[in-house]
């Protein structure tokens, strides 16, 4: 078996037998950049009124009783993990716990020890966020000019040691004109790249959105767009004869299943905030326990017995364009306040995404 089939195996069983087997430390919500489309990225000063990032030991601790329930992959993330000045101990504490961890991070924070530890202590991969190809467009996006040169340097250190890296962009109004130089910069070094579908409200800051998300409309002739510079020729063509059978209505042959029994949510896998409150995703966070109060098992538990309660759209489990709309149970319970009611942008991004990728 393949590295990519063992995994999915494992996510099998693990959803199967409602075991843990991916999680998700989520370090820190602060971060050197300031996002303005960023759903978590708090001040220390915003973090402080509302709760206490958890301690080195605190983390391990969890780490420890987590691999017990068996937790076998790990995403460090933020905010961005790597501002912690106790990001070299706590993840050479995990991953000498046998974990494969994925470190997320925006690379501008990379130090010659870091590097060296991940060198030492391979991480499974490094996904990236890189928000622009200009100076410009990370100060208006990113508030901070210097995040560009300083992020750019970090990838290619990062490759040049041999690790994995993977990148993930957001498009926004303010960098969607870098799409065709962030897509070209990743050819050129070998680097897969991904964008988000569905850029997510400030759920865990206070933050006000601003003018900056694309309307659902644009959000699919983007991702249309990004898909067709991805893509290769035979990918291409998968991808509308596939739109083709949903138009013309086979839902038999599309293999349809609802979202919820595909989503590893509270079902195989959890999420543990900077604060110490685990939800079944990152995007499910109106669902929290507290670990610091609770425990990992207990609050494991209460986790899974919510998502099995969850109900989707029932537009959405019938929906012939289902694989082709990024929805999820998060985003009707981010925009609805319900799991179960549907959310009208993501039908009309899904609709532009078909037409744009047609129209090309
Ligand atoms: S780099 Fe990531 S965590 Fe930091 S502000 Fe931007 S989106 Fe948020
Ligand atoms: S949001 Fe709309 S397009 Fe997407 S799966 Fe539901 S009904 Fe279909």
């Amino acid at each position: 078996m393949s590295q990519p089939d063992i995994k999915q195996y494992v996510f099998r069983k693990g959803a199967e037998k409602r075991i843990p087997v991916s999680g998700t430390f989520e370090l820190t919500s602060r971060c050197n950049l300031s996002c303005k489309m960023c759903y978590v990225h708090m001040t220390k000063d915003e973090q402080s009124k509302v709760g206490q990032e958890l301690t080195t030991q605190e983390w391990i601790a969890l780490g420890r009783e987590a691999v017990d329930a068996g937790m076998v992959y790990l995403l460090l993330t933020g905010g961005e993990p790597l501002l912690r000045p106790d990001f070299i101990e706590i993840y050479t504490s995990l991953i000498q716990m046998g974990l494969m961890i994925t470190v997320n991070t925006n690379a501008t924070l990379l130090t010659p020890e870091i590097l060296e530890c991940f060198q030492k202590y391979r991480p499974e991969k490094v996904n990236v966020t890189l928000y622009g190809m200009s100076e410009e467009t990370y100060g208006d996006l990113c508030g901070n000019t210097r995040g560009f040169d300083a992020a750019i340097r970090g990838i290619l250190r990062m490759k040049e040691a041999g690790l994995r890296v993977n990148l993930n962009t957001t498009f926004t109004q303010r960098n969607i004109a870098d799409m065709d130089r962030i897509v070209a910069f990743a050819k050129e070094h070998h680097i897969p790249v991904r964008t988000a579908a569905y850029v997510f409200p400030p759920i865990r800051n206070q933050h006000t959105p601003d003018d900056t998300c694309l309307s659902p409309t644009e959000m699919g002739k983007a991702a249309a767009r990004f898909d067709w510079l991805t893509l290769d020729a035979k990918q291409k063509n998968q991808r509308i004869a596939f739109i083709q059978k949903c138009l013309n209505n086979q839902p038999a042959e599309l293999e349809q299943q609802s979202r919820i029994s595909s989503c590893m949510a509270g079902r195989g896998a959890f999420w543990i905030s900077w604060d110490g409150n685990m939800f079944p995703c990152g995007m499910l966070s109106d669902y929290s326990v507290n670990v610091r109060s609770l425990g990992f098992q207990n609050a494991w538990q209460e986790t899974c017995r919510w998502v099995k309660d969850m109900v989707l759209p029932k537009e959405c489990t019938s929906c012939k364009f289902q694989k082709l709309c990024p929805s999820c149970a998060a985003v009707s319970q981010t925009v609805n306040h319900a799991t179960d009611q549907v959310v009208p942008d993501m039908c009309a991004r899904t609709e532009a995404y078909i037409q744009t990728l047609l129209s090309f």
